[in-house]
């Protein structure tokens, strides 16, 4: 058995000029917690959707579960999906709409109790799925995908319009389902939605893979900044030509001026802003939290 739960080699979509994938690259290993983030756009749904074999791949390939996704029907009976809004009948109660599924499906009954349970919906499941939050109705969402008893779970943005607290039900969930052996692969484009649940990542710009691997190395990668402010905004763009001649990175946000460098040479800048007339207003060496690498990864917000 192939310890990879998704391994992707090459995998591109096209829509006439649009490149929707470019060579997505990666590999997500079995029972781990892997998030998928990159703005909106970036493909995230349309990787899925070829994970899925609800539309081919332009070139490359991907294997799900050890199975090309050339033939779908060899492993989508291990796969739960949850890929835009789940269809619920609004006057059923969320354990009704479960037997339907399941029904449809060809999936015990039997184990509906169980999943609203799992869930985290038990004394709610009698309810109106009308009468259902938000959050409520994901987590009867995710149940549905649960109804194969699946090794991979793969969820599309599944923390999307949700308040804070729907979120941290949402994650709760994920975590407890992976501590039980199921792989869970689930996008957002909010890395701080992902990054704390996740073991690993694959960050997705314009189609592209720009990091795919735990999230430990992506922190490693992380390069030291110096964070600028300076007394009058306008010399902050002097502060930024002062780096850019030294050779460092330079990104202008927020009336900051955030600048790659090694922590020692925020005393040399400091010294080449004084010389220059500059007074500055503060000077802090940082690491980029996660967050920030994800904006300078991604070019997202
Ligand atoms: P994400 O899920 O990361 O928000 P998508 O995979 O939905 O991104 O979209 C990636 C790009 O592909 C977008 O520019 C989108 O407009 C485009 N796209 C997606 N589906 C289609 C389609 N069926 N036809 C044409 N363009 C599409």
């Amino acid at each position: 058995m192939s310890t990879l739960a998704i391994e992707v080699t090459g995998l591109t979509k096209r829509y006439d000029n649009l490149t929707a994938v470019a060579g997505a690259t990666f590999s997500v290993p079995r029972g781990a917690i892997c998030g998928f983030v990159g703005p909106n756009g970036a493909g995230k749904t349309t990787t899925i959707r070829m994970l899925l074999g609800l539309i081919a791949p332009t070139s490359g390939s991907a294997n799900v579960l050890g199975q090309s996704i050339a033939d779908p029907e060899k492993y989508l009976a291990f796969v739960g999906a949850l890929i835009e809004g789940p269809a619920f009948y609004p006057a059923l109660t969320g354990a009704e709409n479960l037997r339907v599924l399941a029904t449809l499906g060809g999936f015990p009954t039997q184990r509906v109790e169980e999943l609203i349970t799992q869930v985290g919906l038990a004394g709610r499941g009698n309810d109106k799925y009308k009468t259902y939050s938000l959050g409520m109705k994901q987590r009867l969402g995710i149940a549905a995908a649960l109804l194969p008893n699946p090794a991979l779970l793969i969820l599309d943005e599944p923390t999307n319009g949700l308040d804070p607290e729907g979120i941290q039900e949402v994650r709760d969930l994920l975590k407890k389902l992976a501590s039980e052996g199921t792989t869970v692969f689930v996008s957002s484009h909010l890395l701080s939605e992902i990054e704390i649940i996740s073991e690993h990542i694959v960050m997705l710009r314009k189609g592209e893979v720009v990091f795919a691997g735990p999230i430990e190395e992506l922190l490693m990668n992380q390069k030291p900044t110096i964070i600028v402010r300076t007394e009058n905004p306008n010399d902050l763009e002097k502060i930024a030509t002062i780096a850019t001649a030294e050779g460092h990175k330079v990104s202008i946000r927020g009336g900051e001026a955030h600048i790659e460098g090694p922590h020692d040479w925020a005393a040399i800048l400091n010294k080449k802003a004084f010389e220059a007339g500059i007074t500055l207003a503060q000077l802090t060496p940082t690491l980029p939290n996660l967050e920030e690498t994800f904006f300078e990864m991604t070019g997202g917000k």
